[in-house]
């Protein structure tokens, strides 16, 4: 198996990690109440979807 030659300096392995980051999948704000959801479903605030109110709270 390949062994590094070399250590990974300080700044090439944060350079590498730049491109690692946290990901936030698929969050839409609600147009019935303006709170962050998940697209694509319900919202968990106002049990709206499409504008209608598909649960009631
Ligand atoms: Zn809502």
């Amino acid at each position: 198996m390949a062994v590094p030659f070399r250590r990974t300096s300080k700044t090439r392995r944060n350079k590498r990690r730049t491109h690692f980051k946290l990901s936030v999948p698929g969050m839409v704000k609600c147009p019935h109440c303006g709170e962050w959801k998940l697209a694509h479903r319900v919202c968990k605030e106002c049990g709206t979807y499409k504008g209608e109110t598909v649960v009631e709270k």
